[in-house]
């Protein structure tokens, strides 16, 4: 079974690339929910965060700075933005190769749906 997530990783499948090193890639999600929406994605095949142990603390903690940063230099430090993890098909996952959301440039409400 292929997985697009991978695809776009090994560069197979094009993508709006923002971010790039040995242990993720980030890129424009296609179907933005804000101004700016991206996804972090580790190079590594994991399905969802349920997959992640204690092998992959530095690789999560790597994902989190990585959004981070690319939030600073969107400028969206001051503004506000979220970082989200949707985990299984009861909360949304529709992509089952682990990323994070970062969505910012818009008022985000709380609670999400
Ligand atoms: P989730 O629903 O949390 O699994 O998020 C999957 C995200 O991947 C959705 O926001 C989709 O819009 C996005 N997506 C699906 N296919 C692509 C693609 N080819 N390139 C970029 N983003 C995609
Ligand atoms: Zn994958």
């Amino acid at each position: 079974m292929g997985c697009l997530f991978c695809d776009i990783c090994s560069g197979r499948i094009p993508s709006r690339r923002v971010h790039d090193d040995e242990q993720c890639v980030a890129f424009e999600d296609i179907h933005p929910q804000a101004p700016t929406h991206l996804l972090v994605v580790p190079r590594e095949h994991l399905a969802t965060l349920n997959d992640a142990s204690e092998q992959h603390e530095a690789l999560l903690g790597h994902l989190v700075r990585v959004a981070g940063d690319l939030a600073r230099t969107r400028g969206l430090a001051d503004g506000g933005y979220r970082l989200v993890v949707n985990c299984g098909e009861g909360a949304g996952q529709s992509v089952f190769h682990l990323h994070l959301h970062l969505l910012g440039g818009r008022r985000l409400g709380w609670p999400p749906g």
